[in-house]
């Protein structure tokens, strides 16, 4: 890059390479290069290699580059190391250890801000909030999910509970899980736009797996394109897929 551009490479770019790296599944790669970089590398080029820890399903990696993360770089009033670290262990089942990252939160009084989506109808904006029965017509949009969450079963989708960060039953945690911000905003977004239009919704947080699953399974089902912008990228659902490949 210097030599032939004359362009220093800087953090960003270093992120780029341990992002691909990442995504092919090259974490031991991604290490290495992260090992080896010359400038200090940041909190957030170990957070997109134990992202990929996650995704790929690599968790001796994900806990020792966690461990690391915990001793070195959590002095940082920035929660979402932790909200990251909980996700990765609720998603291999460690409650325990999901509930300890909770509780050093909690000490340090880091409160994860709560999942929010909006979505725009003919020039309005309306915005929804995981759990949220505010809207003045929560009703329809909840018994819209109902309706939404039958047609899937059918089809055979079932939701990822691992997803829910609790110790709670599978009944419960799907309850839970059918109330994120983006499904009260998708829902809306179906109650209000006509068939076939494009559905756009915006996030705050990044969108856990059964959300990303539900996206997908919906622009097939009802034929919609859906474009969701989370915290880290652009999601462009379409007749079942994902723009982003499901890596995000
Ligand atoms: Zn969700
Ligand atoms: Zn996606």
């Amino acid at each position: 890059m210097h030599k032939k551009y004359g362009v220093w490479p800087a953090i960003q770019h270093y992120g780029c390479v341990v992002d691909l790296l990442a995504r092919a599944g090259r974490l031991r790669d991604a290490e290495e290069f992260i090992r080896k970089m010359p400038i200090e590398p940041d909190e957030v080029l170990w957070r997109t290699l134990i992202w990929g820890c996650k995704v790929h399903k690599d968790m001796n990696r994900a806990e020792r580059l966690i461990k690391r993360l915990e001793c070195q770089k959590l002095e940082s009033n920035d929660c979402e190391s932790f909200v990251l670290i909980g996700n990765v262990y609720a998603s291999a089942g460690k409650w325990h250890d999901k509930a300890r990252t909770r509780e050093l939160m909690n000490k340090r009084g880091l409160v994860k801000p709560p999942g929010s989506s909006k979505i725009e109808i003919y020039g309005k904006i309306h915005e929804f909030i995981a759990g949220d029965s505010s809207h003045p017509e929560a009703e329809k949009i909840y018994s819209k999910l109902v309706e939404i969450e039958k047609k899937l079963r059918e089809e055979g989708y079932q939701p990822k509970v691992s997803e829910v960060l609790l110790e709670i039953d599978d009944e419960e945690k799907a309850f839970q899980l059918s109330h994120h911000s983006e499904k009260l905003a998708l829902a809306f977004g179906l109650i209000k736009t006509s068939p076939g239009s494009e559905i756009r919704i915006a996030k705050n947080l990044r969108s856990c797996e059964d959300c990303h699953a539900f996206m997908k399974v919906i622009s097939k089902i009802y034929q919609r394109d859906i474009i969701m912008r989370d915290r880290i990228l652009f999601h462009h659902f379409s007749n079942g897929d994902c723009s982003c490949r499901d890596y995000w």
